[in-house]
């Protein structure tokens, strides 16, 4: 009979249950080999077959959620070499998963994107905690993915933190239905400057700026004249095309940092950081013979030829924005009054000149 020396047996015992048995069996024999008998070992392996199954199991879910996921996972060590990356991870560098092993962000990803990622890392091997973040990566066609990062430190027996746990979540789409959110909440949809809150909401910053810093800022109130008039005489959709037409020139003549916004109807607000009275009239002035050079032709039959009118006011001496405001709106007003396509400063109002509004044609 032949004798296996080590084998795994497995025995049904009454009641149906399964066990587990490890036999180690050797052979008895005299001097001249001639088997006489059997030894053998048997030890019950039930307990811990059933934790290699278990274990197993486990791996095999464990596997199946890093993989299927729709989660960036991986693991790096204190010199931040990944140990482990899952496919997702591996794709948002463009790579296998095998070839993040041992490498370092610097070695996978432009340098500017990589410096972003060490942010984080950083940060969980200085303190030892978790920590959570936005991160950026670029695609290989160049556009920006935006990336929601917890990143979870973990210890050895001796609660050294040995290496980091990172799951990061893209939420691109979710990131980009908020800005474009924030810019419907800030913009005026006609015609694309900002609307009456942001504008008012921009003056106040850069006054509180201005003031702090001892810098001069100045405010235009502008206001298309006899605007009615072209809805009237040529409808509603015209007076829209006019206004944007209108906003458009405004913009054209306008640097970066001066700030453009819609307060409603016809009316323009501007905000001049770092102007101070003569320089908001030259800019005024520039604006209203632009506006007044306009001669806007379409389907509606001969030229529109829009004027405005505009109210000056510098933020010297106020203490608050509103005043500023307030004394251009004065202004705006006067400049109506003396007969519209015209500028006018608070200035001139507040000495009580004759005629507070300029030439209409200074240049004459
Ligand atoms: P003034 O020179 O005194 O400013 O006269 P005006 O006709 O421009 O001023 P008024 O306030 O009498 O009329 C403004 C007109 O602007 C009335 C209103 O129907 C029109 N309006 C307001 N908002 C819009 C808009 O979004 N689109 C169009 N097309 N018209 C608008
Ligand atoms: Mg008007
Ligand atoms: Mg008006």
């Amino acid at each position: 009979m032949p004798v296996h020396p080590e084998a795994e047996e497995h025995l049904a015992l009454p009641r149906n249950e399964l066990r587990t048995r490890f036999d180690v069996k050797t052979t008895g024999r005299n001097p001249r080999v001639r088997v006489t008998g059997v030894a053998g070992v048997t030890t019950d392996d039930t307990h811990f077959k059933r934790l290699e199954t278990e274990l197993l199991e486990k791996n095999a879910l464990l596997e199946s959620v890093l993989e299927n996921v729709d989660a960036c996972i991986y693991t790096k060590d204190r010199q931040r070499r990944y140990t482990y990356a899952n496919a997702k991870m591996a794709a948002v560098v463009g790579r296998e998963p095998a070839d993040l092993i041992g490498r370092t962000d610097e070695e996978l990803v432009p340098a500017d994107i990589a410096a972003g990622w060490r942010v984080l890392d950083d940060r969980v091997f200085e303190t030892g905690e978790k920590q959570s973040g936005e991160e950026v990566s670029r695609s290989p066609d160049g556009e920006l993915r935006h990336f929601w990062v917890v990143q979870i430190p973990q210890r050895d027996s001796r609660g050294e933190v040995t290496s980091l746990v990172g799951i990061s979540t893209d939420f691109t789409k979710f990131y980009r239905l908020k800005e474009e959110l924030a810019r419907q909440a800030t913009t005026d949809e006609l015609t694309g400057t900002r609307n009456r809150r942001s504008l008012l909401e921009t003056a106040r910053k850069e006054f509180t700026r201005a003031v702090r810093y001892g810098h001069p800022l100045s405010v235009l109130m502008l206001d298309i004249d006899h605007f009615k008039r072209i809805n009237d005489s040529h409808g509603h959709d015209v007076g829209d095309q006019v206004l944007k037409a209108v906003a458009d020139a405004f913009r054209r003549e306008l640097r970066d940092s001066d700030v453009l916004g819609r307060l409603g109807g016809e009316e323009f607000g501007i905000v001049l950081p770092n102007t101070g009275d003569e320089g908001a009239v030259a800019v005024a002035e520039r604006l209203r013979a632009r506006i007044d050079a306009m001669r806007l032709s379409g389907d509606w039959g001969g030229d529109i030829t829009p004027k405005v009118s505009v109210g000056v006011a510098c933020g010297q001496g106020a203490s608050r924005i509103e005043d500023v405001i307030k004394r251009a709106d004065q202004a705006l007003y006067a400049a109506k009054a003396a007969g519209r396509n015209r500028v006018c400063t608070a200035a001139e109002l507040a000495a009580d000149a004759d005629d507070p509004c300029l030439p209409v044609n200074p240049a004459a």
